[in-house]
């Protein structure tokens, strides 16, 4: 007999993780269909969860009460805040993973998921009726039927691996490739074009010379992810830094005939800012040497993770090109280094709650929308996870904005601008920074997840607790009189005066650390006192982007409904009306973004949805 679900998520890679537990946490019954139940949540490249940028998207993920930051400070074996020295506008939370404790957490926080169905097949295509996707036939050879799908193949979709000169279909190394459902999804127009991305060879660690190379410890203490996790106990594991050479740098380029980037074997475009070491020393001709972050990929294995030589060069290429490095001399190689290359969806297609625009009930999420790393994907995965449940439910659908959430930014991007290279989330990628910080996703988020059914009791408990100590924090620091002779750095006895604590945050000669404990807030948690922080330094500026966030909702909220007669605003040159066309912008603002689109433009579409055209 034929089964049916509210929603099929395919796939249980970063971003399928997230629509599953979503969409199952808002009552939808789900199933959740993946290749091989033993790599939920597997992590293809680095063993490392965060960063700047991607760390705002985790903290994001969480304070809307997904997965992926829980399940990171379950398995994080090694903390750092980076850029802990310059503003909370852009410190990012990263950790390294216990790669295999990272799949079993995930599995196991699905497998506790009411509403949940998890299943090891393979999907071979999709039941269309009419113009609506209605299931999903599977390699087990029966049709599942569903009100929604989610589609999160990752490098899956007809993978072609590239290891030197040899060539072979894989969805990641050790993995098949999804050949038929992509042949089905092309045939769909769903997918439209090809990208590629690399990884580096994997290395035995107990062929490393670990006393050769200098040594990066963790944070201490270490900082969590989650909003729900208290103090972090644990023991941190080291990584360590070596570089590349002008040795290496020969080798490569005595061997560029042999690199699939540069044979013409690789057609499709892969990440500009996680090149392969052949295209850094090709591009960066100049540079003497690159740096090396030694990873290892978990607690109990000796497999290292050498972080910034990913490489498709031939493995006897390889293996010289490690041994001439410090501290790999005589290193082993556990698995080779290769590229991939997958087909994926053109995010023009897509709106912004992440629909098919031709394919109602059809959603896309992560590296098949043109994006690259875990963070974007499982931040996607929330997204279509919700709105696949909402579909079901006849609900209107969530729709992240710029001036909310990094995942607004994102999104806003993809569906706007489409990817001409795997995308990353950088900080620089949002226009409103100084709201958008790691620290107070919950404040922007915790409530939207709250209304849409999504964060638990414990959650809203804790974040409830936390608005309440930044109030008090700011009374104590509006009302303690501090002696200046106490809290400058450059202390100097002969100093006399009091200021506020508010006041002394302001001032760039000021011990902050000293303003914590004479106020009596140090015992506090690092996101209050950054939330603090920023409440004193960066008031005005504050006050200013807030004002730019309302005018910015001036044009957003501008809605330019389905259907909207773009021939009929006469202004409009033919190439503006034809890139509106193609990406079919849903508000005034949204159609701004569209590279190209004048000012003037705007202002004509503008006057016609005024005057209800
Ligand atoms: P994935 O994690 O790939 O998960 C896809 C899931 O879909 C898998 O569970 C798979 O089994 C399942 N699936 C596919 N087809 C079917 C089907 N027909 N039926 C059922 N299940 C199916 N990221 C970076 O940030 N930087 C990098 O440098 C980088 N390099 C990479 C190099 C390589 C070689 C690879 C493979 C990945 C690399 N990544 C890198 C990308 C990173 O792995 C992805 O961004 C991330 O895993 C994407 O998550 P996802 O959920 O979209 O897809």
């Amino acid at each position: 007999m034929a089964e049916w679900f509210d929603v099929i998520v395919i796939g249980a890679g970063h971003a399928g993780c997230e629509a599953a537990h979503a969409a199952a946490r808002l009552g939808a019954s789900t199933l959740l269909l993946t290749q091989n139940l033993d790599t939920i949540g597997q992590m293809s490249c680095n063993p490392a969860i965060g960063g700047v940028g991607k760390g705002h998207l985790v903290r994001e993920v969480d304070a809307l009460g997904g997965l992926m930051g829980r399940v990171a400070d379950a398995a994080g074996i090694q903390f750092r805040l980076l850029n802990r020295r310059k503003g909370p506008a852009v410190r990012g939370p990263r950790a390294q993973m216990d790669k295999q404790l990272y799949r079993r957490c995930m599995r196991q926080a699905l497998e506790e998921t009411p509403n949940l169905v998890l299943r090891q097949a393979e999907v071979r295509d999709l039941l269309v009726e009419g113009n609506a996707v209605c299931g999903v036939v599977t390699d087990w050879g029966e049709s599942c039927f569903c009100r929604s799908v989610v589609l999160t193949t990752g490098t899956f979709l007809r993978g072609v691996a590239h290891l030197g000169e040899r060539q072979f279909p894989a969805g990641r190394l050790g993995d098949a490739p999804s050949q038929l459902l992509g042949e089905g999804l092309a045939r769909l127009e769903l997918t439209t074009a090809r990208m590629k991305t690399g990884t580096p060879p994997r290395l035995d660690g107990r062929s490393i010379r670990w006393d050769l190379l200098e040594e990066q410890p963790g944070d201490d203490p270490p900082a969590p992810f989650s909003f729900l996790t208290g103090r972090l106990m644990l023991e941190q594991v080291s990584c360590y830094i070596t570089y590349t050479n002008s040795r290496s740098h020969e080798l490569i380029r005595a061997n560029l005939h042999r690199a699939p980037l540069y044979t013409g074997q690789i057609q499709s475009i892969g990440p500009r800012y996680c090149p392969s070491i052949e295209d850094k020393v090709v591009r960066f001709a100049d540079r003497e040497r690159h740096q090396i972050f030694l990873e290892p990929e978990g607690r109990h294995v000796r497999e290292v993770y050498p972080n910034g030589i990913s490489t498709s060069l031939p493995v006897d290429v390889q293996r010289e090109l490690l041994h001439s490095i410090r501290g790999l001399e005589s290193v082993r190689i556990l698995r080779p280094g290769y590229a991939i290359e997958y087909d994926m969806a053109d995010p023009r297609h897509l709106d912004n709650g992440l629909q098919s625009k031709k394919w109602p009930g059809v959603f896309l999420a992560g590296q098949i929308n043109g994006t690259t790393g875990y963070e974007e994907a499982a931040a996607q995965g929330l997204v279509a996870g919700i709105n696949g449940a909402l579909f079901a439910a006849e609900k209107p659908l969530f729709r992240p904005g710029r001036d909310q959430c990094y995942i607004g930014v994102m999104i806003d991007d993809l569906v706007t601008r489409g990817v001409d290279e795997p995308y990353r989330m950088f900080t620089s990628r949002a226009e409103f920074r100084l709201l958008l910080r790691a620290d107070n996703a919950d404040a922007r988020l915790t409530p939207i997840g709250r209304e849409l059914g999504l964060v638990s009791e414990e959650r809203w408990m804790r974040f409830v607790r936390k608005q309440e100590l930044l109030v008090k924090g700011g009374e104590v620091l509006h009302s303690v009189r501090l002696p200046l002779r106490e809290v400058l750095l450059e202390r100097d006895e002969s100093v006399v005066g009091y200021q506020t604590g508010w006041e002394l945050l302001r001032r760039q000669d000021v011990d902050v650390e000293r303003v914590w404990q004479l106020s009596g807030l140090a015992g506090e948690e690092e996101d209050v006192l950054a939330g603090l922080e920023v409440d004193a330094v960066y008031h005005g500026y504050r006050e200013k982007q807030q004002e730019e966030v309302r005018r910015f909702r001036e044009t957003e909220d501008w809605v330019i409904p389905e259907g909207f007669d773009w021939d009929g605003v006469g202004s409009l040159s033919v190439e503006i009306r034809q890139k509106c066309k193609r990406v079919r912008p849903q508000t005034l603002g949204q159609a701004y973004r569209i590279p190209g689109v004048t000012p003037a433009a705007v202002m004509a579409v503008w006057v016609a949805l005024k005057r209800g055209l």
